[in-house]
């Protein structure tokens, strides 16, 4: 057994495994609707966009943990590359968090 990528979304799932089970693509029915493919194109956009949201918190975490570190708290400004890591942390939050509102409004339509 090994661990491949789903071939419609991208995400992580067993060889072994018959049916994707974030976007429940299936290896066995070949013959899917156009309808079915743009949904699961848009699952597999609205688990990526969640995706980034994470890493861009994750980002912004790191900012402020190398901000408490370098300074043994908060009562000091952040040095440079905190402040950069904190900027692009919360941008890129946003950012990610409108796309995966887009994406979730246009899976809402369908
Ligand atoms: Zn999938």
């Amino acid at each position: 057994m090994s661990i491949v990528r789903c071939p419609s979304c991208s995400h992580r799932i067993s060889s072994l495994a018959t049916e994707c089970p974030n976007c429940g693509y299936s290896k066995t029915n070949t013959q899917i609707d156009p309808e079915t493919i743009a949904l699961r194109h848009l699952r597999g956009l609205r688990y990526r966009a969640r995706m980034a949201t994470y890493f861009a918190m994750l980002i912004t975490m790191v900012g402020f943990l190398m901000w408490w570190f370098q300074n043994g708290g908060f009562n000091q400004l952040p040095g440079k590359a905190s402040q950069l890591l904190i900027a692009i942390g919360v941008v890129g939050y946003l950012a990610a968090r409108i796309w995966l509102f887009k994406v979730s409004s246009q899976l809402k339509k369908t």
